[in-house]
């Protein structure tokens, strides 16, 4: 099918909920996509922090055909090996408590909302301005950001909006709260990493009244910033971290992970999911997180970080760079929307914009120093394109 008939399908059979630019992809490998037409993309958006590990990593391609053919599915009525291996596996790996599988990242904010609800009964969840939480009911409510919030109104009530500043925070937790929701390093709304400070006082005020502490770690997590979750870099634990995106290497999957403290408030009846944890996508995230849970690759992580964000200050039309590890963004003096168009369709970059002025960079854990610099050349050039529109 050429890329006008699918233009046409989507036009009369598609909802209009995306705006997608006019590039079929057809097969990927590593940091590599291919169109249609065998022209050759260096992915630096990684399907906005999925395939972490590049493009049909071979450990979960292998873990994923080997399930497979055995079997697919069952439901969460009966046993089955992969999701109960993959969560003492994702448990031992980070707070120590237990996992609710889910399908996506919305999906596991939802369940903490309803986790920490239940462990405080009416409480209410803090939020900060910039967040991003997901689009279903309450995950959105936990989003203040209007123009995604005000034609689905009226939202989950009880969610209080402070800005991302210690003392803010600090005066709206109280006995009434059930949980502050934080992500370490804000993702949607172009990659703001939240201070040291910020989250050290999240933590004391929640200790102090008795709420959770729950970090978004659904773009943050697997390997992302240089370790396996962010919170290991800020000296905060908290008492769950939701997970999703990189997960499942590819496939759908999502997880409310907790600490020792939240464990055991759900009871059965209380959530649920049909395919969450299925074989097949649990098998994946095992292969996932034992390729990601590797000190050799997370330091590599930093490294790298380190060496394209140097490259990116030293770029023309580039005015500032932030985040952690490969998890970067830039802003530019040229409209970030035309610097996107020009690296994917001239360039063969592939990256994406934030804001009017800021583009973000999430390029796969595994990429090589020679990709960074490749990519660096192609961004260089798609920028001075930009300027001359
Ligand atoms: N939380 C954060 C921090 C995210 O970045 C996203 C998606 O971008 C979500 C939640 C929602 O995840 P999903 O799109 O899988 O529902």
């Amino acid at each position: 099918m050429t890329l006008s008939e699918l233009k046409e399908l989507e036009s009369t059979s598609v909802m209009s909920s995306y705006a997608r630019l006019p590039v079929e992809f057809v097969r990927g490998e590593g940091a590599r996509l291919w169109d249609e037409q065998g022209n050759e993309y260096l992915d630096f958006l990684c399907g906005i922090s999925v395939t972490n590990l590049g493009h049909c990593h071979p450990r979960v391609v292998a873990a994923v055909r080997e399930q497979v053919g055995r079997l697919m599915h069952t439901s969460n009525l009966f046993y089955t090996e992969p999701g109960m291996r993959l969560a003492a596996r994702l448990s031992a790996a980070s707070l120590g408590g237990k996992v609710f599988f889910c399908n996506s990242g919305a999906e596991a904010n939802e369940a903490a909302i309803k986790l920490v609800r239940k462990a405080r009964r009416g409480g209410d969840l803090v939020v900060v301005h910039g967040a991003f939480h997901g689009r279903t009911y309450g995950a959105l409510s936990a989003t203040p950001q209007e123009a995604k919030q005000a034609p689905f109104a009226p939202l989950v009530p009880g969610f209080r909006v402070v800005a991302p500043e210690p003392g803010a925070l600090t005066a709206a937790v109280d006995e009434r709260t059930a949980a502050v929701f934080l992500e370490p390093v804000q993702g949607e709304s172009g990659v703001n990493p939240l201070s040291d400070e910020l989250l050290q006082a999240a933590r004391a005020a929640c200790d102090a009244h008795g709420a959770a502490l729950v970090f978004d770690e659904v773009q943050t997590g697997m390997g992302r910033t240089g370790s396996l979750w962010a919170y290991e870099q800020t000296g905060v634990v908290p008492d769950a971290i939701t997970v999703a995106k990189a997960l499942g290497g590819g496939l759908p999957i999502g997880a409310l992970i907790t600490g020792p403290r939240l464990a055991d408030v759900f009871v059965p009846g209380d959530h649920g999911s049909t395919f969450a944890a299925g074989p097949v996508v649990a098998a994946a995230a095992l292969a996932a997180l034992e390729v990601t849970d590797d000190p050799a690759l997370l330091a590599r992580v930093i490294d790298l970080g380190h060496t394209l964000a140097a490259g990116l200050q030293r770029l023309p039309h580039v005015s500032s760079v932030r985040g952690r590890g490969l998890m970067l963004a830039c802003e530019l003096d040229v409209p970030a929307g035309d610097l996107v168009r020009h690296a994917l369709l001239e360039q063969r970059l592939v990256l994406n914009a934030t804001g009017p002025a800021t583009v973000r960079l999430l390029p796969p854990l595994t990429i090589g120093h020679d990709e960074v610099e490749e990519a660096l050349t192609r961004l260089s050039a798609a920028l001075d394109a930009a300027k001359d529109k």
